[in-house]
């Protein structure tokens, strides 16, 4: 299946319509034979579910697909479900992770500007386009995105592979961090793996990107090679870090996110 992030709805949400209603930072799902699927308007009707500020934010498949928040007092049984999103990330496609993370990172931003931040005043949605204005004041606000780049570091056919402490499990991985005010993806690169384990590196190639929505990154990926200097773990962010060939790996990451697309291709290339 293919999602297509979009945000001009149509009139009404039509029967076949995918509704991606969050509770909570959880979204609800339905059990059907040992299968999970993203619920439909006839399921949204049998529940009784009334959500509120819904949204149309794209297609999968040419499905249209809807998110709201529920809201406090949400009774459901049955084959539904609320699941947290990395729950779904072992019960879904990439397609679906990906309009399920949009969907959390919209009902996040949504309920986060309520409120204008400069004078206080109730905002309303604007209507061209997806955007939070202030009736009083008129500030508008966008969405936020967080750009972080991520990035592997290769030297003499190994790879720099880093336990970081804000990791959910105990697997090794590439480096990454955010990306500061007024630095360009190629400074933050530089930057960060001198912050995190004290080496410089060179030839820092773009490789792809992927929307990361813990909550609301774009994760930029790079290649690079080693420069100079030795590893020095800072401790605060990274415990442990070294190189790795590809025949002696760590636990890495699962495959659906970027960091381990960029180790695979390590790997590919070792071949
Ligand atoms: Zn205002």
């Amino acid at each position: 299946m293919a999602f297509v992030a979009d945000s001009k709805s149509p009139a009404e949400a039509p029967e076949n319509a995918l509704w991606f209603l969050v509770h909570d930072k959880r979204i609800l799902i339905k059990e059907e034979q040992g299968d999970y699927l993203i619920p439909q308007s006839s399921d949204i009707k049998k529940l009784s579910l009334a959500p509120t500020e819904k949204e149309f934010f794209g297609s999968l498949d040419g499905q249209p697909c809807y998110v709201a928040e529920l809201r406090d007092g949400v009774q459901i049984s049955g084959a539904f479900s609320f699941v947290g999103l990395r729950t779904l990330f072992s019960q879904f496609g990439e397609d679906v992770i990906r309009a399920a993370g949009m969907a959390n990172q919209l009902v996040r931003w949504s309920h986060n500007h309520r409120y204008c931040g400069k004078c206080g005043e109730r905002t309303d949605n604007k209507r061209d386009e997806r955007a939070k204005i202030c009736p009083q004041c008129g500030l508008i606000n966008y969405p936020r995105l967080s750009p972080a780049i991520i990035v592997a570091v290769l030297k003499d056919h190994q790879i720099l592979l880093a336990h970081s402490t804000r990791f959910p499990a105990k697997f090794f991985s590439v480096l990454a961090g955010f990306v500061e005010p007024g630095e360009t993806l190629e400074e933050c690169v530089k930057r960060e793996v001198s912050e995190e384990v004290g080496i410089t590196v060179k030839s820092i190639r773009y490789f792809g990107s992927q929307p990361w929505p813990f909550p609301d990154s774009l994760m930029v990926a790079f290649t690079a090679e080693y420069a100079a200097g030795e590893i020095t773990v800072d401790h605060s962010e990274i415990a442990d870090a070294g190189w790795f060939s590809a025949k002696q790996f760590p636990p890495i990451p699962p495959k659906i996110s970027i960091a381990r697309q960029l180790i695979d291709w390590f790997s590919e290339k070792e071949k």
